[in-house]
């Protein structure tokens, strides 16, 4: 096994579903090369990919084994411990942006950041934006500063439980953006084999799912300015639902947007 067909042969033989693409981006990971360019793997290289093919089979995320994977078109570093960026949070990136042009240099805060993948995204295409970030997380913390480094994005990163006292010293922002948690325990018993792998912590939402919005959209409306913009992610059933708690909250301009599968994927609000 050391052709890309090979290794895609293998994957798929376990069952592994895009195992050609798989299979492409492990040995492009191994020799920095795309795998036609590639020249025949070391002995080194050939032991690291049975490697990667064996943890694969055995469950492990891509991205993990790669360490990084692509956001927005910004490579992130991910491994055990942080959320992976989903293609479908880059909706919630894309509607914070188009309501930033008429401010280009607003304050942001990113509750629950993870990898730091949206507050990077704003940072990187807003540079006169003022960003914070935070989770409870140190392990995801780490991802986020490493990850900010290697873009050199000026991305204040912070470790602190948004379900709890808001931290001192943080001036009200002008968006405030969440990708929270927000699978119920219907769902969180039923996870696909790879996200099982992915920490609890950033996809458990209590009972219904819909604890963080509940929770973050009462304690954090007073820390954005009049009209500031509220903007989450959203499971796909649950945006009428996360509407109704924005209403409940005095929220006003209330806006779903759905994501490129047509699924309702993010959910917007204003501040009264
Ligand atoms: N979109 C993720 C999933 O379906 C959930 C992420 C989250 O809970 N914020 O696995």
């Amino acid at each position: 096994m050391v052709s890309p067909a090979e290794t895609a042969d293998a994957l798929s033989a376990h069952g592994i579903p895009d195992a050609r693409f798989e299979a492409q981006c492990m040995i492009q990971q191994l020799t920095g090369q795309r795998p036609e360019q590639a020249p025949p793997l070391t002995p080194e290289q050939t032991a690291r990919l049975r490697e990667l093919v064996q943890r694969r089979i055995a469950g492990e995320p891509l991205q993990y084994l790669l360490g990084e994977w692509e956001f927005y078109g910004m490579r992130l570093f991910v491994g055990e411990g942080v959320l992976i960026p989903r293609p479908d949070t880059e909706t919630l990136v894309d509607a914070v942006l188009t309501w930033c042009r008429e401010d280009p240099s607003p304050r942001i805060i990113d509750l629950c950041t993870g990898s730091g993948c949206i507050a990077l995204a704003l940072k990187q295409h807003l540079p006169g934006a003022e960003v914070r970030g935070m989770d409870v997380s140190e392990t995801a913390l780490r991802y986020a500063r490493r990850n900010a480094g290697y873009h050199q994005l000026d991305v204040n990163f912070l470790c602190a439980d948004v379900t709890g006292d808001i931290p001192e010293g943080i001036p009200p922002a002008d968006v405030i953006v969440s990708n929270p948690p927000y699978l119920n325990a219907e769902e969180m018993a039923s996870l696909q084999r790879e996200v099982r792998r992915e920490p609890a912590l950033a996809l458990a939402g209590g009972a219904d799912g819909l604890q963080f919005y509940r929770s973050i959209t009462a304690r954090w409306k007073s820390m954005l300015r009049p009209g500031g913009l509220l903007a989450y992610e959203t499971g796909e059933t649950q945006a009428a639902a996360v509407s109704a708690i924005l209403r409940e909250n005095g929220f006003t301009h209330i806006n779903i947007q759905q994501d490129l599968a047509r699924n309702d994927r993010v959910v917007l609000g204003c501040r009264a």
